[in-house]
């Protein structure tokens, strides 16, 4: 029999729990025509419309499209979903007797909509224009007072999801990189996290695939449509992946760091999740050597270092404003969490002091 060690988290042979979350996914150059057809199938009377500033045009080409079923429009989201923002939103939705909203832009854009989903019954048509994949789980989040609360409701679940990478074809390199970097860290810590199971395993391994691919290509060819079409899909399946496999020691450090020392989201994702597969990795080596595969490289932690540093995100800590004092209060700060491998504070001091530096995993 082979040990645990030998095969990881996530072979079949070891029996599993998948639950499969309902939605339905449109991907393709021109689909934003369809989003009032499938408003229309899902039998939404009032959608009102939730749109990021730079999804302004796609918002009046939706909002004439829903003719007699457009309801109202919000117009530009504020990242994070503060609690004001939200009540506004939930505010509007009854005014204008809302039971369907069209979310066009990136994570903050769906997340609004999910706020408002919370709390009344409405259904979630989204229209991601980044590849942050909140779309694709049933995760919402509201900030307020500088803390973040999360939470997870089947009733924020998108119903439809439409991707046209048309949308997303003139997102600057730096989101861009910044948001794959965030999808990909999805697909790699999916295969560890205590929740994972052999089909979220497929999932986060074709996720981080089509997610270099899609890097790799925008980087020559931004405005490549089959590039943007490979992230979206890439977005989808590293959305799929979190909503199954949940979050690790990867993504918990990431939140330490983002929420104690104001550190950009994506960006840390960078910094971070290199050094962590440094680590983790070996500890379930048949997943390492399909996500090896997936990304084209000998050496997982190596591979995606090489990867973000190609795209310009940035790979130190200390790049993003962190102190190294900082780095050593974040490593006795971390509460210890279910880990392939045991999460020590002298494990943690290792991961933040090579992140701070930046070192080549
Ligand atoms: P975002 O939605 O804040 O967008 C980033 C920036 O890009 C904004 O300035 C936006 O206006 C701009 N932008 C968006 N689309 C554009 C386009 N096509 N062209 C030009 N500019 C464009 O950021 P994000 O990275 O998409 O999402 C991050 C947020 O999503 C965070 O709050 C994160 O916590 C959340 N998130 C939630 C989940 C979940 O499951 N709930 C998953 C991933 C991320």
């Amino acid at each position: 029999m082979p040990r645990p060690a030998e095969t990881g988290p996530a072979e079949p042979q070891a029996g599993f729990v998948h639950t499969f979350l309902p939605g339905r996914v449109v991907l393709g150059a021109g689909s934003l025509d369809q989003v009032a057809g499938e408003v229309e199938s899902l039998g939404v009377r009032r959608a009102l419309v939730v749109a990021t500033r730079s999804a302004r045009d796609a918002a009046d080409v939706v909002e004439v499209q829903l003719g007699d079923r457009f309801a109202g429009r919000i117009d530009g989201v504020t990242q994070h979903v503060p609690t004001e923002v939200a009540e506004h939103a939930r505010a509007k939705a009854r005014e204008v007797d809302a039971d369907g909203i069209i979310a066009i832009g990136g994570g903050s854009a769906i997340g609004l909509a999910k706020a408002v989903a919370l709390t009344s019954d409405v259904a979630i048509v989204a229209v991601p224009t980044t590849y942050a994949g909140s779309e694709m789980t049933p995760v919402w989040g509201e900030t307020s007072g500088g803390s973040k609360t999360t939470g997870s409701d089947l009733r924020v679940l998108p119903r439809v999801v439409v991707y046209d990478p048309v949308l997303s074809q003139h997102l600057p390199k730096k989101v861009t990189a910044a948001s794959v970097a965030n999808a990909i860290a999805h697909c790699v810590e999916a295969v560890w996290t205590p929740k994972a199971d052999p089909i979220t395993e497929v999932t986060a391994v074709e996720g981080l695939r089509a997610l270099a691919t899609g890097l790799r290509q925008t980087l020559t060819e931004p405005l490549d449509l089959d590039a943007r079409s490979n992230l979206l899909y890439g977005a989808c399946l590293a959305g799929s992946a979190l909503a199954t496999a949940g979050t690790g020691l990867h993504h918990k450090l990431c939140h330490l760091l983002g929420g104690t020392y104001n550190l950009p989201h994506a960006e840390t994702h960078a910094a971070v999740l290199p050094q962590v597969a440094r680590v983790n990795a070996p500890a379930v080596p048949r997943s390492k050597a399909r996500l090896q595969a997936a990304l084209g490289t000998a050496d997982l932690a190596d591979g995606l270092f090489d990867l973000f540093t190609a795209a310009d995100v940035p790979t130190s800590l200390r790049d993003l404003g962190l102190t190294e004092d900082q780095a050593g209060q974040a490593a006795k700060a971390f509460k210890p969490t279910d880990n392939p491998i045991p999460v020590t504070e002298d494990l943690v001091r290792e991961i933040l002091t090579r992140a701070w530096a930046g070192t080549r995993p």
